[in-house]
């Protein structure tokens, strides 16, 4: 074996995976029709391309600090005072590569191997693979469908052991949408003072939800519980921009430095040109999240009534983001010519076969009985979606 013990011991992330099967299957000419990956189909706003453009027609095209730009770091410091009344200094943030890079690098930072990071399921795919990569213990807690997805203060305790560092919290949810409430989030809080951990709060899904339901960040709690916690957020969904790799966090300065210390040894700066066009993303007009959220909610709507129409399924009201999370367990134990549908992979493998339709199976995000929805694709693309997933279903016996 030449690949080391620690690339052995994680997988491929399963969503970019399944996207990277959807795209292959479709340049060979078939027509699939993709629920898989989480991205906005939206374009990225003009005010915030135009930006880029002007940055890089400017010459602003070389390394630049490692943590991100000043005016970067000050657009960050002031979403944080307007969005969420929370006052951080500019070496309390940093910029990185997405999201998913602000995790390995806190991860990094953070974590010592024996440490175990408690990870309510169901949870974002890449959660575990990055604390096993820091060395650390990923410890699952399983949420139910009758809790709305969403962990109780009882089972962190019971969950809770002197190894414990760190509580990974997800809301709204990837997979499930589940928004906690401000009450929910302040029972969470008591425990984690209680045993003196620290929160990670992946907040990447903040702007997206739906109903006019405010949006509650455990950072909120109290200054106590703000030193503990370490937000985590992104331009990729909020502005459409997964592909310009913005994300960004906020926490003590400390692990902050630390943080900035691996990235200094691996990444160095994050893209320049979409450095500055963040800043435009975050001090410009925010309509097009209106407009992007009122598109998502119209489709949220649309494939909840059709998912639990289908004999058998039932989904949950997802709160925010643009997943759906319903239970399909109905089906296993169905045969199509003879081949047994045993769990949610072999669920999705047989959909994605038959009816050319592309979904992300339940084990992925630590629940075998589920299968995602991304619904960041058209009206129509759904409706043709769920018209095939149907028919699909109807040969099984
Ligand atoms: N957290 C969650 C819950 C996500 O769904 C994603 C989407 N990939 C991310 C973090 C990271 O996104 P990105 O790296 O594109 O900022
Ligand atoms: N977060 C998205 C998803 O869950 C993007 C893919 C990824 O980064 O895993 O589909």
């Amino acid at each position: 074996m030449l690949v080391s013990q620690r690339i052995r011991a994680i997988k491929p992330s399963p969503t970019l995976a399944i996207n990277a099967k959807a795209v292959s299957m479709r340049q060979a000419g078939v027509d699939v029709i993709s629920f898989g990956v989480g991205e906005p189909d939206f374009d990225t706003p003009k005010h915030i391309r135009d930006e880029a453009v002007r940055a890089m027609e400017e010459g602003f095209t070389r390394y630049t600090a490692v943590g991100g730009i000043p005016e970067l770091k000050d657009a960050i410091i002031e979403k944080f005072r307007r969005d969420n009344n929370l006052s951080y200094e500019r070496d309390e943030v940093m910029v990185s590569c997405g999201g998913k890079h602000v995790l390995y690098n806190l991860a990094q930072a953070l974590l010592n191997p024996g440490d175990e990071v408690i990870i309510p399921a169901p949870y974002w795919v890449s959660y575990p693979p990055i604390v096993v990569l820091a060395g650390a213990d990923p410890v699952i807690v399983g949420t139910g469908e009758a809790d709305d997805f969403k962990l109780s203060p009882e089972s962190l305790e019971t969950a809770i052991t002197p190894r414990t560092r760190l509580l990974i919290l997800n809301s709204p949810s990837n997979p499930t949408g589940s928004v906690y409430t401000e009450s929910q989030i302040e029972a969470l809080a008591d425990v984690i003072l209680k045993y003196d951990i620290w929160v990670v709060s992946d907040e990447i899904y903040e702007k997206l939800i739906f109903d006019d339901r405010p949006f509650w960040s455990i950072a909120q709690v109290s200054e106590e519980v703000k030193s503990k916690t370490f937000v985590i957020n992104g331009l990729s969904k909020t502005y459409a921009m997964t592909g310009w790799r913005i994300g960004y966090a906020a926490g003590a300065r400390e692990i902050i430095a630390g943080m900035t210390k691996i990235q200094s040894q691996s990444t160095s700066n994050p893209n320049s040109i979409a450095q500055k066009a963040a800043v435009a993303a975050l001090n410009g007009p925010q309509d097009s999240i209106q407009a992007m959220l009122r598109a998502f909610d119209q489709r949220r709507k649309y494939l909840l009534e059709r998912l639990n129409g289908i004999t058998g399924v039932h989904c949950n009201v997802p709160g925010g983001a643009f997943y759906a999370f319903p239970d399909f367990s109905y089906y296993f134990n169905t045969k199509m010519e003879g081949t047994t549908i045993k769990n949610s992979t072999d669920l999705c493998e047989y959909l994605l076969t038959e009816a050319h339709v592309a979904l992300v199976p339940g084990i992925a995000f630590g629940d075998d009985n589920f299968v995602r929805f991304s619904y960041a694709t058209g009206l129509e693309t759904i409706k043709e979606g769920l018209d095939r997933i149907e028919d699909a279903l109807g040969k099984l016996v």
